[in-house]
């Protein structure tokens, strides 16, 4: 049997409704909050904060002047706030005259593209994505950089199955009656929006550091102020994503298996398809 590797990239998300990386911030901007799902009124309030953060930050001259930045530009602003981080500079907050960290506005933006991919994603897949699952071959494997679960749907609606290639001793599926580590390999390399990380709650303490794999269509609060504990009692549940800027933070060992299945897999590829790819500059620093 040939070996067969898909490459997916946005763009194969596209027809089922998810904007495209270079436009997710003016999605954002255009999209109504109250389209959104919003776990809590807590989560809500911290949105709005934010949706106003983002329209202040894109009319801002000081950020705009600078000709290689694009404020509009989901990839530009994350490399923003690592740049701000290393120097110790601190956004403007709007109304209050306050200022806000990068590390949070990251986070934010993080959670802000979950809620969006949740809100837009058709519930009801395109045709096109079943004939994509229906077509693959035993031993056929899929790397996404995606944080959306088309794929996985597809699989989970033809075979109940499929493969993220976690660390099982790292993983826990928070599923019930779904194998999500066998089959067809989805290697997700940017993690996944139905992924949850213990990280520890405060400087010092030993989380467990385990990754939660949710129910697709069960996705947990991931923004807010107040964070889900983890039943290890030393950290909080975030989502495992890895944002599109230069600087990847690759969210600790977790990754890491992901990622030298997709290189093995992508060693012993005879054939290799790459589907709505644009090799984007970020991509480009790994
Ligand atoms: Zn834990």
């Amino acid at each position: 049997m040939v070996k067969r590797v898909y490459i997916l990239g946005a763009g194969a998300s596209a027809e089922a409704g998810a904007p495209m990386t270079s436009q997710l911030v003016r999605n954002l901007l255009t999209t109504e909050l109250a389209d959104l799902k919003f776990h809590s009124h807590n989560d809500l309030t911290v949105g709005r904060h934010f949706w106003n953060f983002l329209r202040a930050f894109v009319q801002n001259d000081q950020w705009t002047k600078n000709a290689s930045l694009d404020p509009y530009n989901a990839e530009d602003l994350l490399n923003l706030t690592y740049t701000a981080e290393l120097s110790g500079l601190r956004f403007p907050a709007p109304v209050s005259g306050l200022f806000v960290d990068a590390e949070w506005v990251r986070r934010m933006l993080g959670w802000a593209i979950l809620m969006l991919l949740e809100s837009k994603i058709a519930e009801t897949l395109p045709a096109s994505y079943g004939s994509f699952a229906r077509a693959l071959h035993p031993g056929d494997s899929i790397i996404t950089l995606n944080y959306d679960v088309t794929v996985e749907t597809s699989l989970l609606n033809l075979r109940g199955t499929f493969d993220y290639a976690l660390p099982r001793g790292a993983c826990v599926v928070d599923w019930p009656g779904v194998d999500v580590l066998s089959g067809t390999k989805v290697l997700k390399l940017h993690g996944s929006m139905n992924w949850m990380r213990c990280f520890p709650s405060e400087d010092g303490q030993q989380a467990c550091g385990r990754v939660f794999v949710r129910p697709l269509t069960k996705i947990y609060s991931y923004g807010g102020d107040t964070f889900e504990i983890c039943s290890c009692g030393q950290g909080s549940l975030d989502a495992l994503i890895v944002p599109p800027a230069h600087v990847k933070a690759f969210g600790g060992t977790l990754l890491e298996r992901v990622w030298r299945v997709a290189a093995g897999e992508l060693r012993c590829a005879v054939e290799l398809f790459v589907i709505g790819y644009s090799l984007p500059r970020a991509a480009m620093s790994l």
